[in-house]
């Protein structure tokens, strides 16, 4: 498999603005006989489909949800970072792009990353300009607050909806573009397989959710932002029907797998309160700006907090990392977290929760003012546990969140497979080991506002396609396959639910691969996953058929994918011998706790390759090169 990842030459201010220049393109005449589908229609799907039909591309978008402006961008909380350096507070896009290579321990590519930050200033521009109601001050300039990782105020937001406010931005763009004829809309189709003809990624099968009809689509060039896959853990804050079903078939048809060990845990979810429970929720980062983390001192302290006095009280963000506090990156607080709760100082039902607290913020800045920042996280938290978190604290956990694993890129976000595209948290993205809170926003918008765009046509202005449709044997053969798959899963007619073998996987993969890891529990995990997955085809239950709308069959096919893709998560997380970011490998760690990198042998991204069905798949190296910032232990005491 080769991994040339096309960073250009010249210096990293200037890459990208001389690469754009030398890209070849694809004259206005000669876009619409191109057609490219996007799988997704997130902040990534909608954003690049949109600007390819605005191009003049025959665009093809597929959802499965019923609408476009449902996919799971929706949930975004907190907000959206940017170099705007409005608060003038020492913000630059080198900033932006150092704090998010130091977030993420060093495990991104320098290139891609400062793209990131250099484009993230025309991403507010775009969104204003479509009318997203950015949170603004007094004298009506766009208004900024802080997340994890950053000592500057560059997170843009819309209350506790920013992703909802950015969507619906995206969706009327590409709504526009549906009405106007260039896009064809899609929703309730899941794709199931992806079509390689002449070694080209051609086109996708689907299966419309509510006909139960399997379907080909072929294109010049297929785009995939179908998002993350932490909820292969069962328990996270992602929506139910998130999977990783596309980027996983993309995988087997020979598309390379990035950094799949690498997930994010989130500090602030509101915490598991029983065994039943189908899903985490999140309480934004954007929290931690008014909000104090604590523990009591004293471990078995069962007082109610607001009888614990503050000279019993364990401020542990701010007593551990001064200079940051509780906005220290997401890993280190979650670990924090996990640490004080396995001191025997956690509390809530299990001991597995820790305070955040607002009443010093209300105590000076008032309760109207709380309300107006966070309002609607308020009232989520109290309709979720029956408390008022503006009297008592609230009781948080960490909880896995985002993955930063995902289908190999090149700068020109094309996989190992030419003509596969991959955007948004579907790719291994720009955020290395860890991501910084407001960041994925910013990198799902910047892939598909202003990447893809550009780099879209130089894949296209190549040419060479030969005539492809979808009688092609290429598609006839996946298509087969899509049908004797589903009908294999509704022949099985064993005695346990889905839910219980995604449960038990998820169960496993938190224990073994979730915030710590050991060799011993990887390798455990490595030996259970393949007897679970025998156990799924031998003994799973699906009723109902697959010519009607069937959600057991449909969380079937996603189960049996994250059945599949938790070995890879777990070899993945073997193989990588040093701690990074979220990746907490115990033996790896220093005197005082934090990850210990390895540098000499580790600064590369791992990209596993698909080799067959009973092979085990192979693993290449990406070197990271850093020419700009200095390998640094990363600190925020
Ligand atoms: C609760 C929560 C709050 C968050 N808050 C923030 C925040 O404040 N700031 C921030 O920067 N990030 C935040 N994030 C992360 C961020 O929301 C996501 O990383 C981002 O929205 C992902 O966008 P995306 O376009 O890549 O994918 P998604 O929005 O997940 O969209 C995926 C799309 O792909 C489609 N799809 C997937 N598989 C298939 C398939 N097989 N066939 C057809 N279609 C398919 C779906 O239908 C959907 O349209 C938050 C995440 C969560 C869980």
């Amino acid at each position: 498999m080769e991994l040339n990842a096309r960073i250009p030459e010249g210096p990293l201010e200037t890459k990208w603005q001389r690469y754009r220049s030398t890209l070849r393109l694809v004259s206005p005449a000669n876009k619409r006989k191109f057609d490219v589908i996007v799988v997704g229609s997130g902040l990534a799907g909608a954003s690049a489909a949109a600007t390819l039909a605005e191009l003049g591309y025959n665009v093809s978008c597929f959802c499965f949800q019923d609408s476009p402006r449902r996919a799971h961008s929706i949930a975004a909380q907190g907000g959206i970072n940017a170099a705007k350096n409005y608060q003038n507070d020492g913000d630059s896009v080198w900033r932006l792009f150092h704090d998010t290579i130091k977030g993420g321990d060093f495990r991104a590519r320098e290139a891609n990353v400062y793209r990131l930050a250099e484009v993230s200033v025309n991403i507010i521009d775009q969104c204003v300009a479509q009318g997203v109601p950015f949170a603004r001050e007094y004298g009506g300039m766009l208004a900024n607050r802080s997340f994890g990782g950053a000592q500057v105020s560059r997170t843009f937001y819309a209350r506790g909806q920013t992703g909802q406010q950015l969507l619906i931005g995206a969706y009327q763009a590409l709504e526009r573009m549906v009405g106007a004829g260039a896009v064809k809309m899609y929703s309730r189709h899941e794709m199931l397989d992806l079509v390689v003809v002449d070694g080209r990624a051609r086109g996708i099968v689907t299966r419309d959710l509510v006909t139960g009809e399997i379907k080909s689509h072929a294109a010049h060039a297929v785009v995939l932002a179908t998002g993350g896959y932490g909820n292969i853990f069962y328990l996270s804050t992602n929506a139910k029907g998130c999977n990783v079903t596309a980027a996983f078939r993309a995988w087997r048809k020979g598309a390379g797998f990035a950094n799949p060990c690498f997930t994010q845990i989130h500090p602030t979810c509101i915490p598991q309160s029983g065994d039943y429970q189908s899903k985490l929720t999140l309480m934004s980062e954007s929290l931690r700006n008014d909000g104090r983390c604590w523990v009591p001192l004293r471990a078995g302290d069962t007082r109610a907090p607001n009888d614990i006095p503050e000279a019993e009280r364990d401020y542990y963000l701010e007593r551990k990392y001064p200079s940051f506090g509780n906005l220290a990156p997401r890993d280190i607080a979650s670990r924090a977290a996990k640490e004080v709760c396995d001191e025997g100082r956690g509390v809530g039902p299990g001991g597995r929760g820790v305070y955040l607290d607002f009443k010093s913020a209300i105590e000076r800045l008032g309760e109207a003012k709380i309300a107006e920042r966070y309002g609607n996280l308020f009232e989520m938290y109290e309709r979720i546990t029956g408390e008022n978190p503006y009297k008592v604290p609230m009781r948080i956990y960490p909880a896995v969140h985002y993955t930063m694993g995902g289908l190999w890129v090149d700068y020109n976000l094309m996989s190992t497979l030419p003509g596969l595209h991959v955007l948004g948290e579907a790719n291994f993205s720009d955020h290395g080991a860890n991501r910084l809170g407001a960041s994925a926003l910013m990198q799902g918008l910047a892939d598909g506002y202003f990447v893809i765009p550009y780099t879209i046509g130089d894949y296209l202005a190549q040419g060479g396609f030969g005539k492809v449709d979808t009688t092609h044997p290429a598609f006839v053969d996946a298509e087969r396959e899509c049908r004797d798959r589903l009908q294999t899963l509704l022949d099985i007619g064993g005695t346990r639910s889905v839910d219980s073998f995604h449960r038990e996987l998820g169960a496993l993969l938190w224990d073994k691969c979730g915030m710590a890891r050991t060799r011993d529990g990887l390798q455990e995990a490595l030996r259970r996953i393949p007897e679970l997955r025998a156990e799924f085809w031998r003994d799973v239950r699906v009723l109902g058929s697959a010519s009607t709308l069937n959600q057991s069959l449909e969380k079937a096919g996603r189960v049996a994918d994250f059945l599949e893709f938790a070995e890879l998560m777990c070899r993945d997380a073997l193989a990588r011998e040093e701690s990074c970011g979220g990746h907490f490998r115990l033996e790896y760690q220093t005197p005082d706790g934090e990850a210990l990198r390895d540098d000499d042998n580790f600064a590369h991204v791992a990209v596993w390759e698909y080799r067959g069905p009973d092979q085990e798949p192979g693993r290449h190296i990406e070197p990271l090169v850093f020419e700009n910032v200095k390998l640094a232990t990363r600190s925020y005491k």
